[in-house]
């Protein structure tokens, strides 16, 4: 069958202008048969979301005060949707309920929840499609870990006689009934467990930006879009920092190689991006995208004969454990190893780290360099392309960049560089103009 499970975030659902293109994108395409919608995001620059208004009504009731003066703002956007949509839904009464309850002690899971339960009842109202509660169907543990065999279960069974349904974002509940959400910007993982549930041919995420840029509009102008990316690469580069869509969304889909395509609400004709578990490299294009990141330390460890002496990484590494510190990347020569880490995980505990490693593994000397930046060049197509890594290299050099330290990833689809963050700029711009003419 041919389903296509299509998601819309906070911008794409944040006024009745943005409903009216939604309907039109759904509409366009038969296929678009189950959705699923984010809470109203932000208008204009400025904006509040929903969401963050619901947590602040949570936050003033628990503090034992009145939610009227925050509550006023997310009812009247509600209530101007339905009014200038012509939507009859009791959206009124609804509204009445969610107050009550969040002034009287709901939970904060609850009240965060509720944008995406009413905006859903809206956009079911508004589309002729049937309104499936999310609680009913996303179940997490008593402990609140998501539960995917219940889900799967009961999300199958229920849509399977379901021809249109509206599925709200970002929550489910517990087997006690409770609410409990996902993560922030998890609306994006509800789509992903719908349409793996009903075994779409195509998970649509419609968001306000047109998919991926093959690198940052604001260090590089006007990149290129990225038409198709695989999981892997997508995993190299948004690790990296490149986030549209919430990483934990990719998994569900993966596992059952559903392609995900990212479009934009305010310019459906551009195909967006889509990520798929395998595609051929790209015909004129070695790499797929460039994404760096500031603010790295080195750690580099030096010890004669460090090759031959058994466990010297374990315990290099066992130090940094201790101090609840992970690194990022692990660069090492016969008698050295740097270990690179994120000075957000390491600030305020260097001086400790560097006496625990003299003192665990007594070192001929340990060296620290601070203020690098990482930046990923990432292709599939690196792997099969003699002198990728010298094309990247001369450009670097040519523009005076100094390279602090190479990772050529083991997937063999990532070169990672390690630069002072003052270069960081120059790096990408010079990297992007040697691959993309
Ligand atoms: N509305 C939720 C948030 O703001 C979830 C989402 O939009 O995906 O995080």
């Amino acid at each position: 069958m041919d389903i296509i499970v299509a998601k819309f975030g906070g911008s794409s659902l944040a006024s009745a202008a943005q409903f009216r293109k939604v309907k039109n994108i759904i509409e366009a395409d038969t296929n678009r048969r189950y959705i699923v919608p984010s809470a109203p995001g932000k208008r204009f620059s400025g904006d509040e979301k929903v969401t963050d208004l619901l947590y602040k009504c949570n936050a003033l009731a628990m503090a034992g005060e009145d939610i009227s003066p925050v509550f006023d703002i997310i009812e009247s956007r509600f209530l101007e949707i339905a009014k200038e949509l012509e939507i009859t839904s009791d959206i009124a009464r609804q509204l009445e309920i969610v107050k009550y309850s969040i002034q009287n002690g709901q939970s904060a899971d609850y009240a965060a929840s509720r944008g995406e339960y009413l905006n859903g009842i809206l956009l079911a109202a508004y589309l002729g499609y049937e309104f499936v509660d999310a609680a009913e169907v996303i179940s997490f543990d008593a402990r609140g870990a998501y539960d995917a065999a219940r889900t799967y279960e009961q999300l199958g069974s229920r849509l399977e006689n379901i021809e249109r349904a509206v599925v709200p974002g970002f929550y489910g509940s517990r087997i006690d009934g409770s609410i409990k959400t996902f993560s922030r910007g998890g609306s994006d993982i509800t789509g992903a467990i719908v349409a793996r549930a009903v075994n779409a041919r195509l998970y649509e995420n419609w968001t306000d930006v047109s998919g991926f840029l093959m690198a940052d509009p604001r260090i590089v102008e006007n990149p290129k879009p990225i038409e198709v990316i695989t999981y892997r690469e997508l995993r190299e580069l948004s690790y990296m920092g490149a986030g549209v869509l919430h990483e934990e969304a990719i998994f569900p889909v993966k596992q059952a190689q559903i392609p995900i395509n990212i479009r934009n609400t305010n310019r459906p004709q551009d195909r967006g991006t889509t990520i798929v578990a395998d595609a051929p490299p790209h015909m004129f294009d070695t790499i797929t995208g460039i994404a760096g990141h500031k603010g790295f330390t080195a750690i580099t460890i030096d010890k004669a004969m460090m090759n031959s002496e058994l466990g010297f990484g374990r315990r290099v590494l066992k130090v940094l454990e201790d101090h609840g510190i992970s690194f990022e990347h692990l660069p090492t020569g016969i008698d050295t190893m740097t270990v690179v880490v994120a000075d957000s995980s390491i600030d305020g505990k260097l001086d400790d780290v560097v006496t625990d490693l003299y003192r665990v593994c007594k070192p001929d000397s340990i060296e620290i360099t601070t203020g690098l930046s990482l930046i990923a060049t990432v292709g599939r197509g690196m792997v099969r392309q003699p002198g990728t890594a010298s094309r990247l290299f001369a450009a670097l050099k040519n523009s005076h960049v100094n390279v602090r330290m190479i990772d050529q990833g083991s997937s063999e689809m990532n070169i990672i560089v390690a630069i002072e963050t003052a270069d960081f700029n120059k790096a990408i711009v010079a990297i992007y103009e040697a691959f993309v003419q």
